[in-house]
């Protein structure tokens, strides 16, 4: 992402996968501490960790996975300059090859559309969130929410991602900044739920995630967490069974846990995605779906009837249809609102009400999504 160096790309990386420790011996030769090979090492790291480290972030691999021209490296690069590509390989291997107009790639593919001049309204933080970052880490913008940026990257970089220029570097939190955000909440006995966002949350080690929902657990006036993660849709391997009897163990006071996933198009929930919401689901999650509707990807009625479909399929409703968020390198996704509205009013011909999402415009200063 921009505003996510390298350097902390690679810190996070560093943080999320076990290493073979080295030490020197007195000759001052480097020798490892325990002679475990590395493909030893790699069995013992969870596959979605693994997968998480391989991401591919090069558009010349990517273009060359999927068969695409060269010639569109030159934007992809700069693109990607400015906000880093980043998709993970299951992901990938849902796209159609040869074809650049697939919806999944569109997604992720740095184009030079991005470059274009943005018509006035767009910015670096159209959401507003800077004014409400009350202190790294927390975005407290709604009545009785709060929302804790729980780490600074995702599995995937989506090109219209609202927070593509959010300076997560600002706020990477030490322990101590962790526990004083603890302690915001245990003050306001206003709030009743806790979202946990991103980057995404559960790109997170399990250890540290379990450690900051046990100790949200404990704050007796909190009775919701929600969590927004794309990790079930992009690395379903995610979705482990440690991972669900950590979030719904009973050791601690229960609370109810909704996992807001988000896919924006039938063809990114395959078997495998549709296991982990089945699993979720069965593991006593409420489990819903945000999308965005996005120029060329999704904006069309049956697009949006099959993705609804697809989701119930696997016992998931979907929640909120986003209009684009005015961000700076995302102008070519939008949609005017009114060919939004009538996209929904076909939605609610062919579906059943609960399976047409709510379609929201996010404005800065609002107290709450604006309906449309
Ligand atoms: S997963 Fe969500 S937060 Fe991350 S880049 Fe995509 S839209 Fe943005």
């Amino acid at each position: 992402m921009q505003g996510t160096t390298q350097k902390s790309k690679d810190s996070a990386k560093a943080a999320e996968t076990p290493m073979p420790q080295a030490s020197k011996n007195s000759d001052s030769m480097v020798i490892p501490v325990h002679s475990v090979p590395i493909e030893a090492v790699d069995k013992l790291t969870p596959s979605w960790q693994r997968q998480l480290s391989d991401v591919i972030e090069d558009p010349a691999e990517l273009l060359h996975i999927l068969g695409l021209s060269t010639d569109l490296l030159p934007a992809a690069l700069a693109g990607s300059s400015d906000f880093q590509m980043r998709v993970p390989r299951a992901f990938v291997q849902r796209m159609q090859p040869n074809n650049l107009h697939d919806p999944l790639l569109r997604q992720v593919l740095p184009l030079d559309d991005e470059q274009t001049r943005p018509p006035a309204g767009y910015s670096l933080d159209p959401l507003g969130e800077a004014a409400a970052n009350p202190k790294p880490g927390i975005v407290h913008k709604y009545r009785r929410r709060v929302l804790l940026i729980t780490n600074g990257h995702c599995a995937v970089n989506c090109r219209y991602c609202f927070r593509r220029h959010f300076p997560y570097e600002d706020n990477h939190l030490s322990l101590q900044a962790w526990n004083e955000n603890l302690d915001y909440i245990r003050q306001d006995t206003t709030l009743n739920e806790v979202i946990l966002s991103g980057g995404d949350p559960l790109a997170s080690s399990d250890k540290r995630l379990f450690k900051l929902i046990n100790s949200i657990r404990d704050i007796p006036h909190i009775q919701r967490i929600r969590i927004h993660t794309r990790l079930p849709i992009v690395i379903p391997d995610r979705i482990t069974d440690d991972l669900l009897a950590g979030l719904t163990e009973q050791a601690h006071r229960p609370l109810n846990i909704i996992v807001v996933v988000h896919a924006n198009h039938a063809q990114e929930i395959d078997d495998a995605v549709g296991d982990a919401l089945l699993k979720m689901n069965q593991a006593g999650m409420t489990v819903l779906n945000q999308s965005v509707l996005l120029a060329g990807i999704n904006d069309c009625a049956q697009t949006l009837c099959d993705l609804s479909e697809r989701l119930f399929q696997y016992r998931t409703l979907p929640y909120y249809l986003h209009l684009l968020d005015p961000v700076i390198g995302a102008q070519h996704f939008d949609v005017p609102e009114k060919t939004a509205k009538a996209l929904i009013e076909e939605c609610l011909l062919a579906l059943p009400g609960f399976l047409v999402p709510k379609l929201v415009r996010e404005i800065a200063s609002e107290g709450s999504k604006t309906p449309i």
